[in-house]
């Protein structure tokens, strides 16, 4: 068993800063006036951020993002709803399944996974399909780091009478959203991306319209996102048992946030995106152009040697040879895999994964223990 720590460079979880991680040494009632403040300082900090103050809601979640999205789909969408899902990776799959999974008859467009999703396109399919009633997308589609036009795609649903939801997982935090400007209904968050919390909680948020909105009641206790919102409207605590350590970090984690501030925040992982760029372009270039690259994450390819998972499965061990640890899966239509930029990275885990990827890409094929000996003393310098 590891008992070191390992070098994250996964889109989330990520590694944590120390202030961070310090505040998980508190154990609080959840329901004592402390904890409630607490509760209150994330939510009242996380709205800030989105100006979204008089306009807008933040209702925690317990689980991570996934369970935050699930909450907002069975929340503000009915059985009788026609959602449409923009779908360009995995993450926009995923939210089509939920739909599924919850008997809605929600239809997916499925554009490539290497650009940003088409305005026009979705556009005229709004315009050929009158009954749909929600549209449902990912911001920064996290599977290859691509961006796609939150404000646009916003504003033509919104022409249209049409309801919007919106995966904001691995963009919130990194890049600017003012619920002023773009008039979303309800988006979703999570702790452990650029909020650079621990994994574990996740938040969504919604219009004061959707939130006070009689509809029918959701068919779910725990994903019920009106009902919790209302408890913490009344009472200020959550309807059972919180993650009380991780919203402590939380709450530390936004203000650390608020002070290094989302354009300062967004520019950092920009420049580590483009260190791991330079250290890496040699053997695995970038699959996206630089113009919709996210700064989250940046996803390589490298043709002829890194095809099929199992040719993967050799580059993750190897890198894990070194403790760095990347995302541990490729993804097969755009044969990708991916790096994430967040967190605490230090500079000299990029110099160790140029160095890890020259020993990879360049060497006739050792094995990558021969040369795990070598960098040891490299890697217990770093830690
Ligand atoms: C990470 C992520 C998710 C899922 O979050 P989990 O915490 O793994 O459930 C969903 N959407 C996007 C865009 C993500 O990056």
């Amino acid at each position: 068993m590891s008992e070191q720590h390992h070098f994250l460079m996964t889109p989330g979880p990520l590694a944590l800063s120390d202030e961070v991680k310090a505040q998980m040494q508190y154990d609080i009632g959840s329901r004592d006036e402390s904890f409630r403040r607490i509760t209150s300082r994330v939510r009242g900090l996380l709205l800030d951020l989105l100006d979204g103050n008089g306009t807008h809601s933040v209702v925690p979640i317990q689980g991570g993002g996934s369970y935050g999205m699930e909450a907002a789909l069975a929340s503000f969408v009915t059985a009788t709803d026609r959602p449409l899902v923009c779908i360009n990776g995995i993450y926009g799959e995923r939210i089509l399944k939920i739909l599924h999974l919850r008997g809605i008859e929600a239809v997916g467009l499925t554009m490539p996974s290497d650009q940003p999703l088409s305005t026009p396109e979705i556009a005229a399919y709004l315009d050929r399909n009158r009954h749909i009633t929600h549209l449902c997308f990912v911001h920064s589609e996290t599977t290859t780091g691509v961006i796609n036009p939150l404000g646009a795609i916003v504003e033509l649903a919104r022409k249209r009478g049409i309801k919007t939801i919106i995966d904001a997982m691995s963009s919130f935090g990194a890049t600017e959203i003012s619920a002023k400007q773009v008039k979303f209904d309800v988006l979703v968050t999570s702790s452990n991306k650029c909020i650079e919390g621990p994994p574990g909680v996740s938040f969504v948020v919604a219009s004061l319209e959707a939130l006070e909105s009689e509809s029918r009641q959701t068919n779910s206790f725990v994903l019920d996102v009106r009902d919790q919102w209302r408890n913490f409207e009344r009472t200020g605590e959550w309807r059972s048992t919180p993650p009380t350590h991780i919203i402590q970090a939380c709450s530390k984690a936004l203000e650390v946030l608020a002070a290094e501030g989302v354009v300062g925040r967004g520019e950092r992982y920009s420049s580590v995106r483009d260190e791991i760029i330079r250290a890496t372009t040699p053997y695995a270039p970038p699959l996206l152009s630089a113009n919709v690259r996210s700064p989250v994450c940046v996803a390589l390819t490298a043709e002829g040697v890194i095809d099929t998972q199992s040719d993967f499965d050799a580059l993750y061990q190897h890198l894990a040879n070194y403790n760095l640890y990347i995302y541990s899966k490729l993804h097969l239509p755009t044969s990708s895999f991916r790096i994430g930029c967040i967190g605490s990275i230090r500079p000299a885990w990029i110099r160790l994964l140029a160095a890890a990827f020259r020993d990879f890409f360049d060497v006739p094929r050792i094995p990558s223990k021969a040369l795990y000996g070598a960098e040891f003393q490299f890697v217990k310098e770093v830690l």
